[in-house]
């Protein structure tokens, strides 16, 4: 119990990425991008397979690993880093390869766009995170299915909280 964070399968923690999950780092060290040469993220299978734009045929039996360099057009690639598949053979817009556009998800579960955090007041981000929270909770999430990076969203959602509440203090 101790090696995951505290979601639930559904919302991806298999993968998730909190700092509780330490062995992924070693396991992270050679699953590098093709492209941008950054580290990947660990994904798993049905994350891909929900994901694709392109016929699940291309779908090796294979570790996936998710690119998280906005600069960098690849979203998934093989650990071995022989396939790669880009923004465009992936069926939603990525949050980070577009983290500033408005009408992308950080929230593909329960909908809760980058532009719906922006507009909001401190009350309703507060709301928008309990409601992720509550939809987590009770199992209504499927983060694997629907998120990109195949995890829940949450990291996401709080750090670009305290990036609007502490404009001062953002990271460019
Ligand atoms: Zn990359």
């Amino acid at each position: 119990m101790t090696d995951s964070c505290c979601c639930p399968p559904e919302a991806g923690n298999a993968v998730c990425d909190l700092p509780a999950k330490d062995f992924q780092r070693s396991m992270r060290a050679a699953n590098l991008c093709p492209e941008c040469g950054r580290i990947g993220k660990a994904v798993e299978e049905q994350t891909v397979k929900a994901l694709l734009s392109v016929s699940l045929r291309e779908v090796q039996e294979a570790q996936y690993l998710f690119c998280r360099t906005q600069t960098c057009a690849v979203v998934y690639f093989s650990a071995d880093g022989e396939q790669a598949f880009t923004v465009e053979q992936v069926r939603e817009r990525v949050y980070q390869k577009e983290p500033k556009a408005d009408n992308v998800f950080i929230c593909y579960c329960f909908r809760h766009t980058v532009g719906d955090l922006r507009a909001a007041s401190h009350k309703k981000l507060l709301a928008i995170v309990d409601d992720i929270n509550t939809g987590i909770n009770v199992g209504q999430c499927a983060c694997d299915l629907r998120n990109p990076q195949g995890s829940c969203c949450l990291g996401n959602v709080r750090s670009m909280i305290k990036r609007l509440e502490a404009p001062a203090l953002a990271i460019p």
